[in-house]
């Protein structure tokens, strides 16, 4: 259900992966690009692997690289077997049509699961057309794609068509990547939807409690709930960044969904989390955006993207000048 996020530190991780396991939560997601995140999982579960599904990803198109990245994900998790392997961000056809090649790193993956090295094999996509082609092939068993109250586009369609090709539905950004700090309701919202098993980012122990405390209770919205969701629809609808990052590469090497998040990383970090690393180099990164707006042509939800950084970025800057008060730097 979990995976905790690259941000997190060593620590933090292994103990967020733990209280996971100790509220009976099994699921756990990575990937070979999430930098340290399959080697503190593999720290974490150390031992207690029989009750739990690794899942894990590969972004490789080629055969090698799909190997590659199929043998280093076992040696960071310390495992001789992965639950599920995916391939990862299969964003257009022509991805699609590579990963769905019998000869090509598909079959690694075949010869992977007749060997028992991998159980199941996935896919992940941000793209509703190309999702629908990955499940109606019938190549893969589950498929992650975003799925939350503000990009609700799967409900429709692709939801009923995984059901149909009997593919699990692995919901990404069930948080909407941070911009939703209502959790009651973002959980209310996904549990309407039997067989979709959600996957939150986790920072840390209390968040996942929180979650927990939700999927205990009624799940039945009230009232107050569903006008807060349409408040926040409204509020967020149009400007709502999925970290996709089909808006990349930048010329200029801008992190752009990082900065995107930054509002809500505000929220959620600590001065010291916020004000030093990466948040602070992406906000110093973006002043050297040439304003050429390219990543605004390759952005599939169609961003104002030059003017949400420039708003992260402000509101990164009044809060910092706020904290450098505070303290009376
Ligand atoms: S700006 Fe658009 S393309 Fe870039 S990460 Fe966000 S949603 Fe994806
Ligand atoms: S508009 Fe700025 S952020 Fe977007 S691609 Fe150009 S330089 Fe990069």
């Amino acid at each position: 259900m979990v995976f905790p996020s690259s941000g997190s530190l060593t620590g933090e991780a292994v103990a967020v992966v733990q209280k996971c396991l100790n509220l009976d939560i099994t699921f756990f997601d990575t990937a070979n690009v999430y930098t340290t995140s399959e080697a503190r999982i593999g720290k974490a579960i150390k031992g207690r692997r029989k009750r739990i599904v690794i899942a894990t990803k590969s972004t490789s198109r080629s055969r090698e690289g799909v190997e590659g990245h199929l043998n280093m994900s076992l040696e960071r998790l310390g495992l001789d077997y992965i639950d599920l392997y995916q391939f990862h961000q299969v964003g257009d056809f022509k991805s699609l049509e590579i990963v769905l090649d019998l000869k090509g790193p598909m079959a690694v993956l075949e010869k992977a699961k007749k060997a028992g090295v991998i159980k199941h094999i996935g896919v992940t996509s941000h793209q509703i057309d190309v999702a629908k082609e990955a499940v109606k092939s019938d190549r893969f068993e589950t498929l992650m794609f975003p799925f939350n109250f503000i990009a609700c586009e799967a409900a429709d369609e692709l939801l009923p068509l995984c059901h149909k090709h009997d593919v699990g539905f692995i919901a990404m950004k069930p948080l909407a990547g941070g911009a939703l700090d209502n959790v009651t309701i973002a959980f209310k919202y996904l549990f309407q939807f039997p067989d979709v098993l959600p996957i939150p980012g986790i920072e840390k122990p209390r968040e996942i409690e929180e979650i927990v405390h939700v999927l205990q209770g009624s799940w039945e919205m009230s009232d107050a709930e569903r006008s807060e969701m349409q408040r926040l629809r409204g509020e967020l609808g149009n400007k709502f960044c999925r970290r996709c990052d089909y808006c990349q590469p930048c010329t200029q090497e801008i992190p752009i969904s990082t900065v995107m998040v930054i509002k809500s990383a505000i929220r959620r970090l600590p001065p010291e989390r916020l004000f030093t690393g990466m948040f602070a180099d992406a906000v110093e990164k973006t002043a050297d955006c040439t304003e050429c707006g390219d990543c605004e042509e390759r952005c599939p939800y169609r961003l104002p993207i030059r003017e949400m950084l420039h708003e992260s970025v402000q509101c990164f800057q009044a809060a910092k000048q706020k904290y450098d008060k505070s303290v009376g730097t």
